[in-house]
C-alpha cells in the first residue's frame, strides 16, 4: 500500500518512496507519496478556500473532531508508538510516550475549543463600549522535523485548527508515518474538505513552495537553524506572521553541592536519551571544581550500563542515530572533539547490532572547553562535553555563553544558586534538579537567542501565534 498525500479532502498519489528503518535497514515502514510543487500549490489553494467557513465554524464542532482525534491516537498508542519507533528510531516506550502526549495535545486543545474568551471594558470616552477578541488568523503552513515525528506535528495542529485556522502540514522528509497517521485520522474525525492538508516529500522542493507562497497567513516552523533562516526571510517578503523554533547547546551545570545520584541521572537522560535528539538536549555538562572527578566516574560508570539497540527491542535503552547521514555527522564531530584536544571518556564507537541499522555508542568529552566546536555547535546526537570551572559564577557564565538559549539545567542544593540560575540563564526554560529535556504540554515551550523566534508554542500561549487581536469599539 502507498500512503498519498491528503489535498483537499481526497487522497492524491503519485511518486512514492520507500520509509526504511533506522533500526533495520531492510525493514521498509511503509511506501509514501512524494508530492510536487502542484500538490503543494493544490493544498494551498484548498486551505484557501476552506478557511472563510471554518473559521466561522462552531466550537462543539472543532471540540468534537480534537477530541476524536486525540481519542483515537490515546485508544492506538501502541501502534502508533510502534510506528514511531519503526521510522525515527527512539525505544519503544519513549514512542508510546511521545504518542501519548501527541493524543493529550489534541485534548487539551480540545477543551481550548470550549474556552475562547475576549475582554470587555469601558473606553475612555463615555458612552463607548470596548470588546477585544482573538480571530484566526488563515491558511497556515506547518513544516515540522524529524526528531518529534508525532508530538511536534500535533503541537501546531491541534492549535491552528482550535482557533479556526486552516493548514497545510509539511512533515520531514525522514517521518511521514506518523503525520500520515494524523491526517488520516482527522479526516475521518469528520474534518471538513481542505480544512487540514498533508503534502509529504523533500523540503527543498515542496517546502520552497510553501514558503514562495503569498497565500499563507503564517508559517510555523521547527528545525535546523539554516531552514529556518529561510523562513523568516520568505516571511519577511510575503509579510506573514512566522514562527520558528530552533537548535539548541544547551548547558546543564552540576555545582559541588549536587546530589551526585540526580546529577549523574539527570545529565544522562538530558545528554543521551532519544539518542541526543532533542533540540532540548543538553550536549555541555558545566561541572564545578570540587566534584569534576567524582561526577565523571560515576557518569562514566553508568553509561557502561546502558544498551543500544534496536528500538523495538526491549531492554534497549537508547535506540539508533535516524539515518546515515546524521550518523556520519556525529561521528565527524567526534573526530572534531578529539582534535580539538578534548579527551574521549566513554564511548564514540559505531556498534553493530543483530539487525543493521545506525548504531552509535554514546560518547563522553572530558577536559573540553567553550570555545571548542564541540561545545558551540549543535550535534543533534548522543555526543556530550564535560567543562570543568571554578564556581557557580564561572558555570553560569560558561552557560549562558552560547549563540543559542532554549532550555538550561542545574544541579544543586543551594536553594541560593537555584534561585539565582533561574532567574539569570539566558535560556526559554530552566531546570532545577531535573533533565533539560521532558517538559509538559499545558505550559509554554520554546526559547531566545538563536533557538527561537515568535511567540512561545503549546498551552494557552499558543494562542498568540495562531490568533490575531481585534479591538472593536461600539457607541453603546
Ligand atoms: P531541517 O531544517 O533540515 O528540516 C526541518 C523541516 O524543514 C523538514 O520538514 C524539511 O523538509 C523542511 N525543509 C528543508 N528545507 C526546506 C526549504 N528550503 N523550504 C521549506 N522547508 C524546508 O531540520 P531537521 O534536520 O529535520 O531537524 C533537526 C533540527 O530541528 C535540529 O536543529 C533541532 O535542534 C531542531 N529542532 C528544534 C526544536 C525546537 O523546538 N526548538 C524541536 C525539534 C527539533
Amino acid at each position: 500500500m502507498t500512503f498519498n498525500n491528503l489535498i483537499a479532502g481526497e487522497w492524491v498519489g503519485g511518486n512514492a518512496s520507500e520509509n526504511r528503518s533506522p533500526s533495520d535497514t531492510n525493514d521498509v515502514v511503509g511506501l509514501y507519496a512524494q508530492g510536487t510543487p502542484d500538490d503543494m500549490r493544490a493544498a494551498i489553494a484548498a486551505a484557501k478556500a476552506a478557511f472563510p467557513a471554518w473559521s466561522r465554524s462552531g466550537i462543539l464542532e472543532r471540540h468534537a473532531i480534537l477530541k476524536k482525534t486525540g481519542d483515537e491516537i490515546l485508544a492506538r498508542k501502541e501502534e502508533l508508538g510502534t510506528l514511531l519507533a519503526r521510522e525515527e528510531g527512539k525505544t519503544l516506550p519513549e514512542a508510546i510516550g511521545e504518542t501519548i502526549r501527541a493524543a493529550q495535545i489534541f485534548d487539551f486543545f480540545a477543551g481550548e475549543c470550549l474556552r475562547l474568551a475576549g475582554e470587555s471594558l469601558p473606553s475612555v470616552r463615555p458612552g463607548i463600549g470596548v470588546e477585544i477578541t482573538r480571530e484566526p488568523i488563515g491558511p497556515i503552513g506547518l513544516i515540522t522535523p524529524w526528531n518529534f515525528p508525532i508530538a511536534i506535528p500535533a503541537w501546531k495542529i491541534a492549535p491552528a485548527l482550535c482557533y479556526g485556522n486552516t493548514v497545510v502540514l509539511k512533515p520531514a522528509e525522514l517521518v511521514p508515518g506518523c503525520a500520515w497517521a494524523i491526517a488520516d485520522i482527522l479526516h475521518r474525525a469528520g474534518l471538513p474538505k481542505g480544512v487540514f492538508n498533508l503534502v509529504m516529500g523533500k523540503g527543498s522542493v515542496i517546502g520552497q513552495v510553501m514558503l514562495d507562497s503569498p497565500d499563507l497567513a503564517g508559517i510555523s516552523f521547527t528545525g535546523s537553524v539554516g531552514t529556518g533562516k529561510r523562513v523568516a526571510l520568505s516571511s519577511i517578503e510575503h509579510g506573514r506572521k512566522y514562527q520558528l523554533e530552533m537548535g539548541g547547546k544547551n548547558p546543564f551545570v552540576i555545582l559541588d553541592d549536587a546530589d551526585l545520584s540526580v546529577a549523574v541521572e539527570a545529565s544522562l537522560n538530558s545528554c543521551f536519551f532519544s539518542t541526543g535528539q532533542r533540540c532540548t538536549a543538553s550536549s555541555r555538562l558545566i561541572v564545578t571544581e570540587g566534584i569534576h572527578d567524582r561526577f565523571v566516574a560515576a557518569l562514566v560508570e553508568r553509561l557502561k550500563s546502558v544498551t543500544v539497540d534496536n528500538a523495538l527491542k526491549a531492554g534497549t535503552h537508547i535506540g539508533p542515530v535516524v539515518d546515515e547521514r546524521q550518523l556520519m555527522q556525529d561521528i565527524d564531530y567526534i573526530d572534531i572533539g578529539r582534535s580539538e584536544g578534548a579527551k574521549l571518556a566513554f564511548g564514540g564507537e559505531r556498534l553493530n547490532r543483530e539487525t543493521p541499522g545506525f548504531y552509535l555508542q554514546p560518547a563522553l568529552f572530558t577536559e573540553a572547553s567553550n570555545q571548542m566546536r564541540i561545545s558551540r555547535e549543535e550535534i543533534f546526537g548522543p555526543v556530550a562535553s564535560v567543562i570543568r570551572v571554578k564556581n557557580y559564577e564561572e558555570a553560569l557564565s560558561v552557560a549562558n555563553d552560547t549563540p543559542f538559549g532554549l532550555s538550561s539545567g542545574i544541579a544543586t542544593t543551594s536553594l541560593k544558586h537555584a534561585t539565582h540560575f533561574r532567574r539569570n540563564a539566558e535560556a526559554g526554560m530552566v531546570m532545577v534538579n531535573l533533565p533539560t529535556a521532558g517538559v509538559d504540554f499545558h505550559v509554554p515551550f520554546g526559547g531566545r537567542k538563536g533557538s527561537s523566534f515568535g511567540p512561545r508554542e503549546q498551552g494557552r500561549y499558543a494562542a498568540e501565534f495562531f490568533t490575531t487581536v481585534k479591538t472593536q469599539y461600539t457607541l453603546a
